[in-house]
């Protein structure tokens, strides 16, 4: 499932393609995500102008010229980036701008959302902090962290608490923040908020730079694979040797999801 970073690459490849264009041509050839598309999707962006490109927690946000937005989550499969001749059977809508550029939303498992919303709709008002804004302060992290007894790595997840981080990112940070999943939030000392404030931090802006993670469907707005899978120290990794002390890396069930850690580096 597309996390932050990936949402984030994104972002960023397609920004300089799209903004500033005005959208010539929508075509729906599949309406039934996981919010049916509108039947008056297409008429309400043809003629409009993408003035801006951004991103709150997972949502992709697409400024309109007359102050509506076109909002996109990529839910567990969704890729939107700017095709070239190829077309799929799990291209759901195009988008043909005035520069010439395609931009196609391609999701096979169907569970993400594209929508027009008015400004001020409060349609993501219960998200969370974003990790990479200001607001992120090691402070925010242990007010959310205070009195809330479930695992630390539930709270990271949580969308209306912590917005982007899911089941990768989380696995990551938590390693190098030498946390361990299942800790009671409300256990964790300064140091170790402080550490995984640090450790979110890194994570993120590390995988950004490296294009994300391709595990199965995620490609960039370019059509590209992104690197950070190769990098992974836990996630997924259960039954090999930690990289930092040899240590067998267990997977665990915590919230319904395999959480990956390792025993020696994650009190
Ligand atoms: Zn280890």
């Amino acid at each position: 499932m597309p996390e932050l970073p990936e949402v984030e690459t994104i972002r960023l490849t397609l920004m300089p393609r799209v903004a500033g264009q005005t959208v010539e041509e929508v075509v729906v050839r599949e309406t039934r995500l996981r919010q049916k598309v509108k039947a008056e999707f297409g008429v309400q962006l043809t003629g409009r102008r993408f003035t801006a490109l951004r991103r709150a927690g997972k949502y992709l946000l697409f400024d309109l010229d007359d102050g509506r937005i076109l909002l996109v989550h990529l839910g567990m499969s969704g890729c939107l980036a700017t095709s070239a001749d190829r077309t799929d059977r799990h291209d759901h809508v195009v988008f043909r701008l005035s520069n010439g550029v395609i931009v196609t939303y391609n999701d096979p498992r169907r569970f993400g959302c594209m929508k027009i919303i008015e400004p001020g709709e409060g349609e993501l008002s219960d998200l969370g902090v974003d990790p990479l804004s200001s607001d992120f302060t090691p402070e925010h992290l242990r007010e959310l962290c205070r009195r809330r007894r479930r695992p630390i790595k539930t709270l990271l997840m949580d969308q209306a608490l912590v917005a982007g981080v899911g089941n990768i990112y989380a696995s990551e940070i938590l390693f190098r923040a030498g946390v361990r999943p299942a800790r009671g939030a409300h256990t964790l000392r300064g140091r170790e908020i402080a550490a995984i404030h640090a450790a979110t931090e890194e994570v993120l802006a590390e995988a950004i730079r490296w294009g994300g993670s391709s595990i199965s469907d995620y490609r960039d707005g370019n059509g590209n694979r992104g690197g950070f899978q190769d990098r992974f120290r836990v996630y997924q990794r259960g039954g090999e040797s930690c990289g930092r002390c040899g240590t067998t890396i267990r997977a665990r069930p915590l919230g319904g999801r395999s959480s990956f850690y390792c025993p020696a580096c994650q009190k």
